[in-house]
Protein backbone atom coordinates (compact mmCIF):
# COMPACT_ATOMS: atom_id res chain seq x y z
CA UNK A 1 0.00 0.00 0.00
CA UNK A 2 1.57 3.27 -0.85
CA UNK A 3 1.57 6.31 1.83
CA UNK A 4 -1.48 8.33 0.08
CA UNK A 5 -3.59 5.51 0.51
CA UNK A 6 -2.62 4.58 3.97
CA UNK A 7 -2.46 8.03 5.28
CA UNK A 8 -4.96 11.44 4.58
CA UNK A 9 -3.72 14.60 5.82
CA UNK A 10 -5.80 17.02 8.16
CA UNK A 11 -5.10 20.27 9.37
CA UNK A 12 -6.06 20.68 13.75
CA UNK A 13 -8.23 22.13 12.74
CA UNK A 14 -10.26 19.48 10.99
CA UNK A 15 -9.26 17.11 13.17
CA UNK A 16 -10.57 19.34 15.83
CA UNK A 17 -14.20 19.14 14.08
CA UNK A 18 -14.30 15.65 13.33
CA UNK A 19 -13.91 15.04 17.37
CA UNK A 20 -16.50 17.26 17.97
CA UNK A 21 -18.81 16.22 15.24
CA UNK A 22 -18.06 12.18 16.34
CA UNK A 23 -18.91 13.30 19.87
CA UNK A 24 -22.03 15.55 19.62
CA UNK A 25 -23.48 12.35 17.66
CA UNK A 26 -23.02 10.35 20.65
CA UNK A 27 -24.40 12.22 23.56
CA UNK A 28 -21.20 14.87 24.43
CA UNK A 29 -22.96 18.17 24.89
CA UNK A 30 -20.88 21.46 23.36
CA UNK A 31 -18.45 21.62 26.36
CA UNK A 32 -17.63 17.99 26.47
CA UNK A 33 -16.61 17.83 23.09
CA UNK A 34 -15.03 21.14 22.36
CA UNK A 35 -12.87 20.33 25.62
CA UNK A 36 -12.02 15.92 24.58
CA UNK A 37 -11.70 18.25 20.66
CA UNK A 38 -8.94 20.11 22.35
CA UNK A 39 -7.09 17.30 23.78
CA UNK A 40 -7.15 14.95 20.92
CA UNK A 41 -6.13 17.18 18.39
CA UNK A 42 -3.62 19.04 20.40
CA UNK A 43 -2.34 14.67 20.82
CA UNK A 44 -1.89 14.55 17.31
CA UNK A 45 -0.11 18.19 16.89
CA UNK A 46 1.79 17.03 19.13
CA UNK A 47 2.82 13.35 18.09
CA UNK A 48 0.92 11.67 20.45
CA UNK A 49 -0.53 9.41 18.47
CA UNK A 50 -1.72 6.94 21.31
CA UNK A 51 -3.73 9.83 22.89
CA UNK A 52 -5.01 11.05 19.78
CA UNK A 53 -7.45 9.91 17.00
CA UNK A 54 -6.56 6.63 17.83
CA UNK A 55 -8.67 6.96 21.58
CA UNK A 56 -12.06 8.05 19.53
CA UNK A 57 -13.63 4.32 19.31
CA UNK A 58 -12.96 4.14 23.25
CA UNK A 59 -15.03 7.57 24.24
CA UNK A 60 -17.40 6.81 21.79
CA UNK A 61 -17.93 3.21 23.41
CA UNK A 62 -18.02 4.08 26.53
CA UNK A 63 -20.38 6.63 25.72
CA UNK A 64 -22.75 4.54 23.99
CA UNK A 65 -22.60 1.54 26.88
CA UNK A 66 -23.82 4.24 29.58
CA UNK A 67 -19.96 4.30 31.28
CA UNK A 68 -19.71 7.99 30.92
CA UNK A 69 -21.76 10.72 31.41
CA UNK A 70 -21.06 13.05 28.45
CA UNK A 71 -22.87 15.97 29.93
CA UNK A 72 -21.12 15.92 33.38
CA UNK A 73 -19.72 19.39 34.93
CA UNK A 74 -17.62 18.59 38.12
CA UNK A 75 -18.07 19.44 41.77
CA UNK A 76 -15.77 21.33 43.32
CA UNK A 77 -15.04 21.50 46.96
CA UNK A 78 -12.34 23.40 48.80
CA UNK A 79 -11.11 20.98 51.68
CA UNK A 80 -8.37 22.81 53.31
CA UNK A 81 -6.96 25.81 52.93
CA UNK A 82 -5.11 24.98 49.76
CA UNK A 83 -6.72 21.56 48.87
CA UNK A 84 -9.85 21.01 46.01
CA UNK A 85 -11.23 18.31 45.17
CA UNK A 86 -13.22 17.64 42.42
CA UNK A 87 -16.09 15.09 41.51
CA UNK A 88 -16.29 14.10 37.74
CA UNK A 89 -19.90 13.02 38.25
CA UNK A 90 -18.53 9.84 36.06
CA UNK A 91 -17.88 12.22 32.67
CA UNK A 92 -14.75 12.67 31.47
CA UNK A 93 -11.08 14.64 32.37
CA UNK A 94 -10.93 17.52 29.97
CA UNK A 95 -13.90 19.77 30.77
CA UNK A 96 -13.26 19.38 34.26
CA UNK A 97 -9.53 20.19 33.76
CA UNK A 98 -10.17 23.25 32.06
CA UNK A 99 -13.39 24.66 33.97
CA UNK A 100 -11.45 23.91 37.69
CA UNK A 101 -7.87 25.19 36.19
CA UNK A 102 -8.48 28.82 37.15
CA UNK A 103 -9.12 27.75 41.13
CA UNK A 104 -5.89 25.89 41.36
CA UNK A 105 -3.78 28.84 40.01
CA UNK A 106 -5.74 31.27 42.23
CA UNK A 107 -5.01 29.03 45.33
CA UNK A 108 -1.18 28.15 44.16
CA UNK A 109 -0.91 31.97 44.39
CA UNK A 110 -2.15 32.49 47.07
CA UNK A 111 -1.10 29.68 49.47
CA UNK A 112 2.85 29.07 47.28
CA UNK A 113 1.20 25.67 46.71
CA UNK A 114 -1.84 23.88 46.25
CA UNK A 115 -4.08 20.55 45.62
CA UNK A 116 -6.35 19.53 42.95
CA UNK A 117 -7.92 15.58 43.80
CA UNK A 118 -10.69 14.99 40.58
CA UNK A 119 -12.25 11.83 41.14
CA UNK A 120 -15.48 9.48 39.84
CA UNK A 121 -13.53 10.73 36.34
CA UNK A 122 -12.67 8.93 33.50
CA UNK A 123 -9.05 9.88 31.98
CA UNK A 124 -8.64 8.78 28.34
CA UNK A 125 -5.66 10.82 27.76
CA UNK A 126 -1.72 12.23 27.88
CA UNK A 127 -1.17 14.25 31.12
CA UNK A 128 1.10 16.58 29.78
CA UNK A 129 -1.59 19.07 28.68
CA UNK A 130 -2.85 19.73 32.05
CA UNK A 131 1.02 20.55 33.86
CA UNK A 132 1.71 22.80 30.10
CA UNK A 133 -0.99 24.74 31.33
CA UNK A 134 0.23 25.28 34.78
CA UNK A 135 3.58 25.93 33.74
CA UNK A 136 2.47 28.13 31.32
CA UNK A 137 1.00 30.46 33.95
CA UNK A 138 4.54 30.47 35.41
CA UNK A 139 3.58 27.55 38.37
CA UNK A 140 5.87 24.52 38.50
CA UNK A 141 3.13 21.39 38.37
CA UNK A 142 3.32 17.52 38.59
CA UNK A 143 0.10 15.19 37.48
CA UNK A 144 -0.75 11.45 38.67
CA UNK A 145 -3.29 9.08 37.27
CA UNK A 146 -3.47 5.44 38.24
CA UNK A 147 -5.04 3.30 35.08
CA UNK A 148 -6.44 0.25 34.83
CA UNK A 149 -3.94 -3.13 35.99
CA UNK A 150 -1.54 -4.09 33.12
CA UNK A 151 1.38 -4.10 34.27
CA UNK A 152 3.22 -6.67 36.74
CA UNK A 153 5.23 -5.33 40.31
CA UNK A 154 8.97 -6.17 40.10
CA UNK A 155 8.95 -9.65 40.72
CA UNK A 156 5.53 -10.60 40.09
CA UNK A 157 4.54 -12.51 36.92
CA UNK A 158 1.11 -11.11 36.66
CA UNK A 159 -0.47 -7.83 36.31
CA UNK A 160 -1.13 -5.36 39.17
CA UNK A 161 -0.38 -1.74 38.56
CA UNK A 162 -1.81 0.39 36.13
CA UNK A 163 0.70 2.07 33.47
CA UNK A 164 -0.02 4.70 35.66
CA UNK A 165 1.72 8.21 34.24
CA UNK A 166 3.18 11.04 36.21
CA UNK A 167 3.88 14.44 34.47
CA UNK A 168 6.27 17.37 35.98
CA UNK A 169 6.41 20.68 34.44
CA UNK A 170 8.50 23.58 35.23
CA UNK A 171 7.80 27.44 34.06
CA UNK A 172 11.00 29.37 32.00
CA UNK A 173 9.98 32.76 31.87
CA UNK A 174 9.35 33.81 27.98
CA UNK A 175 10.69 30.62 26.77
CA UNK A 176 8.26 27.70 26.60
CA UNK A 177 8.59 25.50 29.64
CA UNK A 178 10.27 22.05 30.32
CA UNK A 179 7.69 19.45 30.58
CA UNK A 180 8.20 15.66 30.98
CA UNK A 181 5.28 13.11 30.85
CA UNK A 182 5.79 9.41 30.97
CA UNK A 183 4.13 6.18 31.82
CA UNK A 184 5.65 4.08 34.72
CA UNK A 185 5.37 1.06 32.27
CA UNK A 186 8.19 0.81 29.74
CA UNK A 187 6.26 1.52 26.84
CA UNK A 188 2.93 3.13 27.04
CA UNK A 189 -0.03 0.67 26.72
CA UNK A 190 -1.51 2.83 23.48
CA UNK A 191 2.05 2.01 21.69
CA UNK A 192 1.70 -1.58 22.27
CA UNK A 193 -2.25 -1.73 20.61
CA UNK A 194 -0.91 0.34 18.03
CA UNK A 195 1.98 -2.37 17.47
CA UNK A 196 -0.62 -4.81 17.70
CA UNK A 197 -2.57 -3.65 15.33
CA UNK A 198 0.01 -2.54 12.63
CA UNK A 199 1.32 -5.94 13.00
CA UNK A 200 5.08 -4.89 14.13
CA UNK A 201 7.25 -6.55 17.05
CA UNK A 202 7.60 -4.43 20.40
CA UNK A 203 11.43 -3.89 21.80
CA UNK A 204 12.58 -6.62 24.16
CA UNK A 205 11.92 -5.88 27.66
CA UNK A 206 8.32 -4.27 27.48
CA UNK A 207 6.07 -6.94 28.77
CA UNK A 208 5.38 -10.83 29.37
CA UNK A 209 3.07 -13.05 28.12
CA UNK A 210 0.11 -15.02 30.39
CA UNK A 211 2.74 -17.63 31.60
CA UNK A 212 5.50 -15.14 32.58
CA UNK A 213 7.47 -15.34 29.92
CA UNK A 214 9.23 -12.59 28.26
CA UNK A 215 8.04 -11.14 24.94
CA UNK A 216 8.36 -8.87 22.15
CA UNK A 217 4.73 -9.76 20.57
CA UNK A 218 2.72 -7.13 21.58
CA UNK A 219 -0.68 -9.02 21.53
CA UNK A 220 0.82 -11.75 24.30
CA UNK A 221 1.71 -8.69 26.11
CA UNK A 222 -1.79 -7.20 25.89
CA UNK A 223 -2.98 -10.58 27.37
CA UNK A 224 -0.54 -10.85 29.75
CA UNK A 225 1.17 -8.06 31.38
CA UNK A 226 3.81 -4.98 30.92
CA UNK A 227 6.65 -4.55 32.48
CA UNK A 228 7.63 -1.19 34.81
CA UNK A 229 10.63 0.71 33.19
CA UNK A 230 13.61 -0.05 35.46
CA UNK A 231 12.92 -3.06 37.24
CA UNK A 232 12.14 -2.38 40.83
CA UNK A 233 12.97 1.64 40.39
CA UNK A 234 9.90 1.86 38.25
CA UNK A 235 7.77 -0.05 40.24
CA UNK A 236 7.86 1.87 42.57
CA UNK A 237 7.02 5.15 40.85
CA UNK A 238 4.04 2.97 39.71
CA UNK A 239 3.19 1.99 43.51
CA UNK A 240 3.46 6.11 44.21
CA UNK A 241 1.04 7.00 41.94
CA UNK A 242 -1.31 4.00 42.96
CA UNK A 243 -1.00 6.01 46.30
CA UNK A 244 -1.29 9.29 45.76
CA UNK A 245 -4.36 8.92 42.69
CA UNK A 246 -6.35 6.12 44.61
CA UNK A 247 -5.31 5.55 48.01
CA UNK A 248 -5.20 9.20 49.02
CA UNK A 249 -7.82 10.31 46.97
CA UNK A 250 -10.40 7.18 47.55
CA UNK A 251 -10.61 6.65 43.75
CA UNK A 252 -9.71 3.04 42.39
CA UNK A 253 -6.43 1.34 42.38
CA UNK A 254 -5.42 -0.10 39.13
CA UNK A 255 -6.77 -4.02 40.10
CA UNK A 256 -9.75 -2.10 41.18
CA UNK A 257 -10.27 -0.04 37.72
CA UNK A 258 -9.54 -3.37 36.05
CA UNK A 259 -12.04 -5.34 38.62
CA UNK A 260 -14.90 -2.80 38.32
CA UNK A 261 -14.56 -2.06 34.43
CA UNK A 262 -17.84 -2.02 32.13
CA UNK A 263 -16.77 -4.45 29.72
CA UNK A 264 -18.55 -2.78 27.16
CA UNK A 265 -16.43 0.41 27.34
CA UNK A 266 -13.11 -0.23 26.84
CA UNK A 267 -12.59 2.99 29.44
CA UNK A 268 -11.80 2.60 33.85
CA UNK A 269 -12.58 5.17 36.72
CA UNK A 270 -10.06 6.69 37.93
CA UNK A 271 -8.38 9.54 40.05
CA UNK A 272 -6.02 12.09 39.38
CA UNK A 273 -3.95 14.27 41.68
CA UNK A 274 -2.02 17.61 40.35
CA UNK A 275 0.01 19.51 43.10
CA UNK A 276 1.00 23.10 41.52
CA UNK A 277 3.88 25.36 43.43
CA UNK A 278 4.49 29.27 42.67
CA UNK A 279 8.02 29.39 42.18
CA UNK A 280 7.93 33.07 43.42
CA UNK A 281 6.73 32.17 46.68
CA UNK A 282 9.34 29.67 48.05
CA UNK A 283 12.32 32.70 48.84
CA UNK A 284 14.55 32.77 45.60
CA UNK A 285 14.11 35.51 44.04
CA UNK A 286 16.46 34.99 41.58
CA UNK A 287 14.93 31.01 40.97
CA UNK A 288 14.80 31.96 37.05
CA UNK A 289 18.31 33.16 36.36
CA UNK A 290 19.59 30.75 38.36
CA UNK A 291 17.10 27.68 36.77
CA UNK A 292 18.03 28.90 33.29
CA UNK A 293 22.08 28.64 34.22
CA UNK A 294 21.23 24.61 35.19
CA UNK A 295 19.32 24.50 31.62
CA UNK A 296 22.32 26.00 29.66
CA UNK A 297 25.13 23.90 31.01
CA UNK A 298 22.78 20.89 30.41
CA UNK A 299 22.02 21.37 27.20
CA UNK A 300 25.27 22.65 26.52
CA UNK A 301 26.33 19.15 26.90
CA UNK A 302 25.47 17.77 23.61
CA UNK A 303 23.58 14.61 23.10
CA UNK A 304 20.96 16.25 25.41
CA UNK A 305 17.67 17.70 24.78
CA UNK A 306 14.94 18.66 26.78
CA UNK A 307 12.30 16.89 27.27
CA UNK A 308 9.17 18.51 25.73
CA UNK A 309 11.55 19.82 22.88
CA UNK A 310 10.12 16.72 20.40
CA UNK A 311 6.33 17.40 20.96
CA UNK A 312 7.12 21.11 20.15
CA UNK A 313 9.61 20.67 17.04
CA UNK A 314 6.15 18.08 15.75
CA UNK A 315 4.17 21.07 16.72
CA UNK A 316 5.94 23.22 14.23
CA UNK A 317 5.82 21.47 11.76
CA UNK A 318 1.95 20.06 11.70
CA UNK A 319 0.59 23.18 12.08
CA UNK A 320 2.93 24.14 8.94
CA UNK A 321 1.63 20.90 7.00
CA UNK A 322 -1.08 19.18 8.84
CA UNK A 323 -1.31 15.94 10.15
CA UNK A 324 -0.73 12.75 8.86
CA UNK A 325 -3.89 10.27 9.78
CA UNK A 326 -4.05 6.40 9.16
CA UNK A 327 -6.54 5.96 6.86
CA UNK A 328 -8.27 2.82 7.96
CA UNK A 329 -8.35 4.62 11.73
CA UNK A 330 -10.36 7.92 10.15
CA UNK A 331 -12.68 5.86 8.04
CA UNK A 332 -13.31 3.71 11.55
CA UNK A 333 -13.97 7.24 13.22
CA UNK A 334 -15.83 8.70 10.54
CA UNK A 335 -18.30 5.85 10.61
CA UNK A 336 -19.02 6.89 14.12
CA UNK A 337 -20.64 9.97 13.28
P1 LIG B 1 7.68 8.43 26.30
O1 LIG B 1 8.55 7.35 26.81
O2 LIG B 1 7.44 8.52 24.85
O3 LIG B 1 8.23 9.84 26.77
C1 LIG B 1 8.34 10.13 28.13
C2 LIG B 1 8.92 11.51 28.34
O4 LIG B 1 10.32 11.48 28.07
C3 LIG B 1 8.32 12.58 27.43
O5 LIG B 1 8.13 13.74 28.18
C4 LIG B 1 9.40 12.75 26.36
O6 LIG B 1 9.42 14.06 25.78
C5 LIG B 1 10.64 12.50 27.14
N1 LIG B 1 11.75 12.00 26.33
C6 LIG B 1 11.72 10.99 25.45
N2 LIG B 1 12.93 10.80 24.90
C7 LIG B 1 13.76 11.73 25.46
C8 LIG B 1 15.12 12.07 25.30
N3 LIG B 1 15.91 11.41 24.46
N4 LIG B 1 15.62 13.09 26.02
C9 LIG B 1 14.85 13.79 26.89
N5 LIG B 1 13.53 13.51 27.07
C10 LIG B 1 12.99 12.50 26.36
O7 LIG B 1 6.24 8.38 27.05
P2 LIG B 1 5.47 7.12 27.63
O8 LIG B 1 5.41 6.09 26.56
O9 LIG B 1 6.02 6.73 28.94
O10 LIG B 1 4.01 7.75 27.87
C11 LIG B 1 3.25 8.17 26.77
C12 LIG B 1 2.01 8.91 27.20
O11 LIG B 1 1.01 8.03 27.68
C13 LIG B 1 2.17 9.97 28.28
O12 LIG B 1 1.70 11.18 27.75
C14 LIG B 1 1.26 9.50 29.41
O13 LIG B 1 0.60 10.54 30.14
C15 LIG B 1 0.24 8.69 28.66
N6 LIG B 1 -0.43 7.71 29.51
C16 LIG B 1 -1.71 7.98 29.95
C17 LIG B 1 -2.38 7.07 30.75
C18 LIG B 1 -3.73 7.37 31.30
O14 LIG B 1 -4.29 6.55 32.01
N7 LIG B 1 -4.31 8.49 31.05
C19 LIG B 1 -1.77 5.78 31.11
C20 LIG B 1 -0.41 5.65 30.65
C21 LIG B 1 0.21 6.56 29.85
P3 LIG B 1 8.89 14.29 24.26
O15 LIG B 1 7.40 14.19 24.34
O16 LIG B 1 9.38 15.63 23.87
O17 LIG B 1 9.51 13.19 23.43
Amino acid sequence: MSNETRYEVLTVAEIHDLVTTVLLANGCDAENAGAIADTVSSAERDGCLSHGLFRMPGYVQSLRCGAVDGKARPGVTQTAPSVLRADLNLGFSPLALVLTRPRLIELTRSQGIAALGLVRGHHFAALWPEVEALAEAGLIAMAYTASRAAVAPAGAKQRFFGTNPMAFAFPRGDKPPVVFDQASAAMARGEIQIAARDGHQVPPGMGIDLDGNPTTDPKSILDGAQLPFGGYKGSAIALMVELLSAGLLGDHFGYEAHEKANPASGVQQSGELIIALDPSRFGDPGWLQHSEAFFARLTGMGGVRLPADRRRQVRAVTTREGVKVSRPLLEEIRRLE
